[in-house]
């Protein structure tokens, strides 16, 4: 039997692995299977890709390879800058972060709450947008780390870390930013933007899970949160993931070859996507500013049905996508960030995030397209509170 054609429109939760990316790692799970940290040529031999790896991705982010620490994911990377941020100013007590942070972040800064430390959850705008003002204000003398992440997973909105950035550095504060859902869809440039850690995450750039990247700028003090070994300058215990390192390089090598279409050829599918769907189905609007997204994400709220309907809906036609992050899917809670946004719980509970990629065509755009109008008009239909559904989405702020 064919294998069912997947219309994948969800490359915020994961990635498919690139073939190259698969192609550059075979080699490391077959033949070059020593310890980079072996006295022997047999495992010393592995050291110098492990380099190479580490310089492409020093090259994304315009760093230099030593500012870059490996480790397991995303989710350590941001546990890791906030954690050495406390442990290496001990006077200083308190985090500011934002409501809309990802679980890694949001649940790391609340376990710290209950130990103890102080946390300012900064509320965002109802287009989801950070006032810098606010953030200002907040931020106090024993303030240890601002942690926030460039762009929202679930709705693409970003913050403006430039000034964020200079701000901080004015006040003597360090900087963490989670850039995992920018890399490979905007230009990074850590030197530019003047920070003192940013989280990767390999998955989200057509690199297999269970690999992601912490950099940290050079002369920042620096305690590492998994101990062990002295692999990674010290900085992260553990035998390096030979394959996954190769396999992450590839995709940093990748990601600023496809840039350009990221930018202009998805955003141009994404844009078309979205218009026609706000045009053609009466009640639908769109949850965060317009402009100031990434350029492969949308997030829209079809009034009066549930998102969990829809995508099951779309499941059986082999379309991929998901409502809040799919890290909270199976709860019936709604989305923590659209709820941030001042979005009623029944708007965000009908909200779905479509996020496309390098690998989306025009093609399944209109497969969606065609399927979608009628999966929102049956699911209408069949709700009993159908007849409260306004024809014209009510116009809620975050509309703007
Ligand atoms: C996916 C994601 C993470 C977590 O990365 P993992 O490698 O899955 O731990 C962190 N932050 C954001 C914004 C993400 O989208």
């Amino acid at each position: 039997m064919e294998p069912r054609k997947l219309y994948y429109f969800d490359n915020n939760a994961t990635t498919r692995v690139a073939p190259e990316v698969v192609e550059a790692m075979l080699p490391y799970l077959t033949e070059h299977w020593g310890n980079p940290s072996s006295a022997y040529q047999f495992g010393r031999g592995v050291a110098r890709p492990l380099d190479q790896a580490r310089a492409q991705l020093a090259a994304l982010i315009n760093a230099e390879p030593r500012e870059i620490t490996f480790t397991s994911c995303g989710t350590e990377s941001n546990n890791t800058a906030i954690h050495s941020a406390l442990l290496t100013q001990p006077g200083k007590r308190h985090i500011l972060t934002t409501a809309v942070e990802h679980s890694a972040t949001l649940k790391f800064s609340q376990q710290l709450q209950k130990r103890g430390y102080e946390v300012t959850f900064l509320p965002v705008e109802p287009d989801g947008t950070l006032d810098i003002h606010l953030l200002e204000k907040s931020l106090r003398p024993d303030t240890a780390i601002v942690s926030l992440m460039w762009a929202n997973n679930e709705t693409g909105v970003l913050f403006p870390l430039e000034e964020v950035a200079a701000i901080c550095r004015s006040r003597g504060v360090l900087v963490h930013t989670d850039a995992v859902q920018t890399a490979g869809k905007l230009k990074l440039d850590v030197r530019e933007l003047g920070i003192d850690f940013l989280s990767l995450s390999a998955h989200k750039l057509h690199a297999p899970k269970g690999i992601g990247l912490l950099y940290i700028k050079r002369r920042t003090k620096f305690m590492p949160y998994v101990v062990g070994g002295s692999q990674e300058q010290g900085r992260r215990g553990g035998t390096e993931n030979v394959p996954y390192i190769i396999g992450f390089g590839r995709a940093a090598e990748l990601a600023l070859e496809h840039q350009e279409d990221e930018n202009v050829r998805v955003r141009a599918l994404r844009d078309r996507l979205e218009k026609t769907l706000l045009k053609t189905i009466p009640g639908v609007s769109r949850n965060g500013h317009r402009e100031r997204r990434l350029p492969n994400t949308s997030n829209l709220a079809f009034a009066g049905v549930e998102a969990e309907g829809i995508l099951m809906l779309l499941d059986q036609l082999g379309i991929c996508a998901s409502s809040g992050s799919a890290c909270t899917t199976g709860s019936l809670e709604p989305s923590h960030v659209l709820t941030a946004m001042g979005l009623p719980p029944a708007r965000a509970r009908s909200s779905v995030r479509l996020s496309l990629g390098r690998y989306n065509t025009a093609e399944e755009v209109d497969y969606l397209l065609k399927h979608l109008p009628g999966i929102i008009a049956r699911l209408r239909a069949a709700s009993p509170a159908a007849e409260a559904v306004p024809v014209r989405a009510p116009k809620a702020a975050a509309a703007r």
